[in-house]
Formats: C-alpha cells, sequence, structure tokens
C-alpha cells in the first residue's frame, strides 16, 4: 500500500484529491490546519472504507510541520507521494495597489510553506517517490495576467521551487512536479469556474499514481506538459 500526504485537504481540490487516491488502496495521511475541519474531513472519508489518517499542519508556521513530522513518525510508515495543495489567494488588484503583507502573507503559504513542508518530510520520502506541488496557469510566466499579484508570484516562485529539487533530488529517483489544476469550483474558484473538483484533481491523482517517473522537472496541465 502506497502512501501519500496531502497537505490543505480539508475540502477543495486537497480533499477529492485524497478521496480519489483512497478508492486506489493508498493509505491517505489528509493534513490541515484546522484540526476540527480536519478531522471531520477525514473522517468522511473513514467511514467510505478508506484508509486515511489525520495530521494537524499548518504549512505558513515552520513550527506547526516539526511538530507535524513527529507526529507522522508514529505512524510508523514512510512517505511515496507528498502533495503541497494548501494555498491562500488573497489578493484581488493588480500590483500597482498590492500590499506587502499580502504578498508576504501570500509568500508564506503557497510558497515557503511548500518549502519547509518538501525540505522537512523528505527524509522520510521513498526512493522512487514523488512530490507534486499544486501551482496555478497564473503561476506561468507564459500565462500570467494582472490579476492577483501576489499569488502570481508565489506560484511562479512555487514552480522554481519545483525545478530546484527536481534537479537536486534526481539521483535518487524522486520526481517533482507543479500541476496547474485549471480552474476549479471550490471556495478559491468560485461557483462560476469551468471544471468540477474531480477534474480538478485529474492530473495530481495520476502523477500520484500512474505517470512515468521522467516527467520530473516539468510543469504539467491535463496530464500534458505546459510552459513555465
Ligand atoms: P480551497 O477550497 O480554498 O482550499 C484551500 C485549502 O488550503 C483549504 O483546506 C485551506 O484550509 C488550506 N490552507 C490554506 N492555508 C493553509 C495553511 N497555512 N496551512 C494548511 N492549510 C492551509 O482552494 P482549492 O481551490 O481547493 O485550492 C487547492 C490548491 O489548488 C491551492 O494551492 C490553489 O492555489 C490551487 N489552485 C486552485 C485553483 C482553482 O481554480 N480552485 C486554480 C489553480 C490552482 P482552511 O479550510 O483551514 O482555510
Amino acid at each position: 500500500m502506497k502512501t501519500v500526504l496531502v497537505t490543505g485537504a480539508n475540502k477543495g481540490i486537497g480533499f477529492e484529491i485524497c478521496r480519489q487516491l483512497g478508492t486506489l488502496d493508498f493509505h491517505v495521511i489528509l493534513s490541515a490546519r484546522n484540526c476540527e475541519r480536519g478531522t471531520a474531513a477525514a473522517n468522511t472519508l473513514r467511514e467510505l472504507g478508506y484508509k486515511i489518517d489525520f495530521l494537524q499542519m499548518d504549512v505558513s508556521d515552520e513550527k506547526s510541520i516539526k511538530d507535524a513530522i513527529n507526529e507522522f513518525k508514529k505512524l510508523g510508515v514512510k512517505l511515496d507521494v507528498l502533495i503541497n495543495n494548501a494555498g491562500i489567494l488573497l489578493d484581488k488588484t493588480n500590483i500597482l495597489n498590492l500590499e506587502t503583507d499580502i504578498l508576504e502573507k501570500t509568500i508564506y503559504t503557497n510558497t515557503i510553506g511548500a518549502f519547509w513542508v518538501i525540505k522537512t518530510f523528505l527524509p522520510l520520502l521513498n526512493n522512487d517517490g514523488r512530490i507534486i506541488n499544486i501551482s496555478s496557469g497564473l503561476g506561468s510566466l507564459n500565462e500570467m495576467s494582472d490579476y492577483a499579484p501576489a499569488y502570481s508570484i508565489s506560484k511562479a516562485a512555487m514552480n522554481a521551487i519545483t525545478k530546484q529539487f527536481s534537479i537536486a533530488l534526481k539521483n535518487k529517483n524522486i520526481a517533482v512536479n507543479s500541476l496547474s489544476p485549471g480552474w476549479v469550483r471550490t471556495d478559491m474558484g468560485g461557483k462560476g469556474a469551468s471544471r468540477s473538483v474531480e477534474k480538478g484533481a485529474e492530473t495530481a491523482v495520476w502523477l500520484a499514481a500512474d505517470a512515468p517517473i521522467n516527467l520530473t522537472g516539468k510543469f504539467l496541465r491535463d496530464r500534458k506538459e505546459i510552459e513555465w
């Protein structure tokens, strides 16, 4: 049984990734910053018969990540797949009106948070394992618009983190990817988004379960490479 850790998974795309990987017989460690919401989400999936554990972790707080790995070690398992899904989108303005504290908060969660989680959990990741960073089309320098600059900057930097780790971990056969889930109907994406949450989770689930390891270092959408 393969083991996967998904951050920010009490709702939205992260929760759906957990659900789909549960159906594929993964041991799912569903992580969330809020204990009540995370436990409720984990219980929902456990009641469907999947192997689920809950792990409290606020990815914007390094101490919380350190506490989380100590809790994780009590499970006595190693990791096959790590999915950095937790994310925030706080800014709806253009860069001329962007406040520094919004940029900082966004980068702490979306970028530095993902970096801390990778660094902290890497010693527990099996060789031939995978790291999957849930990025965004807004993080692509090619697709970027003037919408949500803090979010876009944070995801572009997350993509650079993907590239760096993919190079550094090649000799361990650990594949590292960024992906854009598309515009998905979640609390972040809104009701008018074009994609279902099932579709939004699809490429992450494929990467976790099936994708060839030589895709490492690529940015993907719908299982295909896209421009950085
Ligand atoms: P969502 O429904 O708002 O869910 C975001 C999740 O991240 C929630 O579980 C939230 O927890 C968690 N989170 C936020 N800050 C956290 C922190 N500091 N520590 C731990 N968890 C934290 O959004 P979503 O659409 O599912 O987004 C999931 C990922 O997909 C994000 O990385 C997002 O940037 C990316 N994405 C989404 C879209 C889209 O259209 N929806 C498009 C491109 C990329 P709480 O419930 O406690 O707030």
